[in-house]
């Protein structure tokens, strides 16, 4: 099983969506702990990604990831645009060329996304971060194919409840880094908004093969 350019198209489209019915959520976890501005960055970044879907719908996975990396780049302030522009661009590199990914290929792009956030944020496990969702995932996702030999579709479904758990986990932590450390142990008691976001776009994968 693989997944095809369409299927990866499919996706940027329906986290688009996810993130438009999850604006006002995502702004408030961020209001909370934050400047309340999750939401609002999340949707503009991506609603920019999907109107430039059609003009490299033609080009293979890498450069329709590179697209999306640039997009977020350019239009995406805050803390988040750099490190989601980040763990695109290194995915992009990581599926140069493809018009299909199979499960190899997925985990090499999550492997190498992982590594550009936690390059760039220099957040551990544990900061109250995206990375508490994404290293789980990644982690579950590895497991599912290299150990388990899953399918692809459930190993994605393994991620995305990974995610979950690891957003859940971020609730009592006390946030490292970003905004909400200036906060220090007033973070606790909230669940943060990257985390969240990324376990949308995990989830949003799964919906999508
Ligand atoms: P800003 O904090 O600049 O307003 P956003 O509100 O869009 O940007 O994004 C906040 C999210 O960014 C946080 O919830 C957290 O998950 C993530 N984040 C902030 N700093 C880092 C970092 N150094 N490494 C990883 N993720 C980070
Ligand atoms: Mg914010």
């Amino acid at each position: 099983m693989v997944i095809s350019k369409q299927q990866l198209v499919k996706w940027l489209e329906r986290f688009t969506t996810v993130l438009e019915e999850n604006k006002d959520y995502l702004t408030e976890l961020d209001a909370a702990i934050g400047d309340a501005d999750h939401g609002i960055n999340m949707v503009r970044g991506f609603q920019k990604v999907t109107a430039e879907l059609p003009t490299v719908a033609q080009q293979d996975i890498g450069s329709i990831l590179k697209m999306v990396s640039m997009t977020l780049i350019s239009t995406v302030g805050g803390a988040s645009g750099p490190l989601y522009g980040t763990l695109f661009l290194r995915a992009s590199t990581a599926v140069a060329n493809k018009q299909e990914l199979t499960e190899q290929d997925v985990l090499q792009m999550l492997q190498a996304g992982l590594e550009g956030i936690s390059k760039r944020g220099q957040a551990q496990p544990g900061d109250k971060t995206m990375v508490d969702a994404l290293a789980p995932a990644v982690a579950a996702f590895e497991q599912a194919i290299i150990v388990e030999n899953k399918p692809l579709p459930v190993a994605v479904q393994q991620a995305v409840a990974a995610a979950e758990q690891g957003m859940k986990n971020t609730v009592p932590m006390v946030a490292k880094k970003g905004r909400a450390s200036y906060l220090g142990q007033r973070s606790a008691g909230h669940q943060d908004p990257g985390a969240t976001s990324c376990y949308l776009m995990l989830k949003s994968l799964w919906e999508s093969i």
